[in-house]
């Protein structure tokens, strides 16, 4: 059987190596990366720790699975009819069998100046801008700001800021650039940080920044951004450095292709009970309209049913029903410091810490064999600040 998948992220690449299994299976994988990126270690890699942790090649991802051919390349286009996909480097790729896994894009909801003064953490190229920026600031002008501000209390934005103090206060002592205390401020529009959790777990949340020196500021809108900062509810709050982690929209492939795929209220594609639309065609992960998707443990889940009903079909057996699962959240705030939450367990601190260090090794053993997974998640206890920067000349 011929599958084709579009998008190397974690529904992708855990449908291809599912479906890889079965040698009488040929994937091709079309991906505009040619990375895989683990997405819940960006903050770290963003703060000083290694890269490593936060993506890996797709062809070391594939290695030694000769059933699957990656092809780097961005779809723009789809004809169910004719079952073809098109893609800006003018290529025309015919599929018997389609599964989507696009994944979301950043949106600034059109708020003024936000694309052109904020940073964001969600690519390597992101990164390497906020790095560079931090880098020019403190050790070429050898500043330090008032303020560091972080927008969106979300799970991002909460780990981002936890974070970022240390990080900058290691960037100072390295390059020996007086700091006394280094302020950073967590901006969010609703009452409460992490709004989608337990009020509990704000509760807590919100405690623990304050007590490693967050600022946390809720109630608050974002009204612009220029190159002296934010206005905020009518006011200003100055700062050269402006982290935006708010703001996911699905991916604009399918309101391009609008015409061949229902879309929900919330912009993601209406599928059936198969994770299929009207046309056959699976789509997955941050994609689909299901109960929790945006979740990299949902995008799994998906490409797990589907594989395994390929695999049903091909063996003529009855296809299984799409059941959603409910996601553990975990989120680390700050040194060994973690929220856990699961249905009606929750639970703080250390202990939620190691279990977030748990869930991350089974995220990356999800995706890599046991060595490189190791290698990977291991990697995020590896301080190494000058990835993306020059190393400073010695006096
Ligand atoms: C900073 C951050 C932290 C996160 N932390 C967590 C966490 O701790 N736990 C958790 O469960 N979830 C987390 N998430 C969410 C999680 O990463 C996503 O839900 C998950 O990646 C979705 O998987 P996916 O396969 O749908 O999309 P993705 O993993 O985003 O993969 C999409 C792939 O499609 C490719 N692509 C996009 N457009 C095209 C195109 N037109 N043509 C070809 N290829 C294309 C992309 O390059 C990418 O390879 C986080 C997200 C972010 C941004």
């Amino acid at each position: 059987m011929n599958i084709t998948i579009v998008g190397g992220g974690f529904g992708g690449v855990k449908t291809a190596l599912e479906l890889s299994k079965n040698s009488k299976n040929h994937i091709t994988v079309i991906s505009d990366k040619e990375d895989f990126q683990y997405y819940p270690a960006l903050y770290g890699t963003a703060t000083g720790h290694s890269h490593l942790q936060s993506w890996v090649s797709l062809g070391t991802v594939f290695a030694g699975k000769m059933n699957i051919n990656v092809v780097i390349d961005t779809i723009t286009k789809i004809d169910p009819t004719a079952k073809t996909l098109a893609s800006t480097n003018g290529n025309t790729y015919e599929y018997d069998h389609l599964v989507l896994a696009l994944g979301a894009v950043t949106t600034y909801f059109g708020i003024e100046g936000l694309d052109q003064y904020t940073f964001g953490i969600k690519s390597e190229e992101e990164i390497r801008e906020l790095k560079h920026h931090l880098y020019q600031e403190i050790a070429e002008q050898r500043e330090v700001e008032k303020q560091y501000v972080v927008i969106g209390g979300g799970p991002t934005g909460v780990e981002l800021a936890a974070a970022l103090g240390t990080y900058i206060k290691r960037l100072c002592e390295r390059h020996k650039v007086p700091h006394g205390r280094v302020g950073v401020t967590l901006v969010e529009a609703a009452p409460r940080i992490l709004p989608r959790m337990h009020p509990a777990t704000s509760k807590k949340v919100t405690e623990r920044l304050r007590s490693i020196g967050v600022k946390v500021q809720v109630n608050k809108k974002v009204e612009s951004a220029s190159s002296e900062g934010l206005m905020v509810n009518g006011k200003p709050l100055s700062s050269h450095t402006i982290i935006w982690t708010s703001g996911v929209a699905n991916n604009p492939f399918f309101a391009a292709n609008s015409e061949h795929f229902e879309i929900a209220k919330n912009g993601k594609v209406v599928v059936n009970d198969y994770l299929r639309t009207k046309d056959g065609i699976h789509v997955i992960g941050d994609n689909a309209f299901t109960p929790y998707s945006g979740l990299a443990q949902t995008a799994l889940h998906d490409a797990l049913f589907v594989s395994h009903n390929f695999g049903r079909w091909q063996t003529h057996k009855p296809l299984k029903k799409y059941k959603p699962v409910t996601p553990v959240v975990s989120i680390p705030v700050g040194k060994d410091w973690a929220v856990f939450e699961w249905h009606w367990i929750r639970f703080y601190g250390w202990l939620a810490s190691v279990v977030r260090q748990a869930a991350d090794f089974i995220g990356y053993r999800d995706i890599l064999p046991f060595g490189q997974a190791l290698g990977a998640w291991h990697a995020q206890k590896i301080v190494e600040e000058d990835y993306f920067t020059p190393t400073p000349k010695k006096k």
